[in-house]
């Protein structure tokens, strides 16, 4: 695969492209392992038999990522992400959540379309309706009348009373980590609920819930990362995807394939592996089957 070094180069060109044009020249702009970002993008992660790229790359090319250091990166990504956009870093996180924590392909789709990513994401710029209207107004869930001071609203401006909010959010977490993209409870609204809102108005045990998805997210849903498949190991490995040999040791001690999650198999492809997996299974239930 002689066309990895060309994305390499085209990667890092556009890169120093894109930091003279942010940062007046200077390399701050965007820090080394964006490069890391941009490679994944462009290259397709399901080939096994990347063997021959071994000799390309001599630095390992993963890194084991504690719980804090996963919280740090998280933390520097919405950082950078409100810089170079100009959100707030609330806003920031819920886009880096929508485009799965893809640095790179937040600021693409930014710059080429803000207003199509705005309307998607649910980033409104004005509110829908006048918010607060008069001194009192109507909860748009129990419909209730409140003085104005006792309703919230998202950026959309539709007003609901505290306790609806606290039950609507609350419900969202218990469902599952499709709170970390709520949107306002109004059906035919789709502004999103930002992480300020929600820490407003959860318990401590539902705002633990939400930050253990929030974390979660930001390794499951990222093509680069991935969790430790050991038994009780909390580490996560961050993986340079086309760069190389998949197997990793964790910090636990625990060798695995990164591509596949099954213990270290090189040479062995992960596809052989998958059959004899599979043929092995079969075997012991046949076994089950015909035995006693
Ligand atoms: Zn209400
Ligand atoms: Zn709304
Ligand atoms: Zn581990
Ligand atoms: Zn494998």
């Amino acid at each position: 695969m002689d066309s990895e070094e060309e994305f390499d180069m085209q990667d890092a060109a556009a890169e120093s492209a894109e930091d003279d044009f942010y940062s007046g020249g200077e390399e701050d702009g965007f820090d080394s392992d964006d490069a890391d970002v941009a490679d994944y993008e462009f290259i397709d992660n399901d080939s096994d038999d990347s063997d021959d790229l071994i000799s390309h790359r001599h630095q390992q090319n993963y890194t084991v990522l504690s719980e804090e250091d996963i919280r740090k990166r998280q933390d520097d990504d919405v950082t950078r992400i409100a810089t170079v956009l100009s959100i707030s870093k609330v806003a920031a996180s819920i886009l880096l959540r929508y485009y799965n924590w893809s640095v790179s392909k937040v600021h693409d789709e930014w710059f080429a379309d803000e207003e199509k990513v705005r309307k998607a994401v649910g980033l409104l710029e004005e509110p829908v309706v006048p918010f607060p209207d008069g001194r009192e107004m109507t909860c748009g869930i129990c419909f209730e009348t409140y003085p104005s001071d006792r309703l919230l609203a998202a950026a959309c401006g539709h007003p609901f009373c505290n306790s609806c909010w606290a039950g609507y959010i609350s419900t969202a977490i218990n469902d599952g980590p499709g709170c970390l993209m709520l949107r306002c409870p109004d059906p035919s609204c789709n502004a999103a609920v930002g992480q300020d809102m929600i820490n407003l108005l959860t318990s401590d045990e539902d705002s633990k819930k939400h930050s253990r998805y929030f974390i979660r997210s930001y390794i499951e849903d990222n093509r680069k990362t991935k969790w430790c498949p050991a038994p009780g190991c909390d580490y996560a490995v961050d993986f340079i995807v086309g760069s190389g040999s998949y197997d990793v040791t964790c910090r636990c001690a625990y060798s695995f394939c990164w591509n596949c999650t099954e213990e270290a198999h090189r040479p062995v492809d992960c596809g052989t592996v998958a059959k004899w997996i599979l043929k092995n299974s079969a075997e012991s239930e046949n076994m089950n089957w015909y035995g006693t």
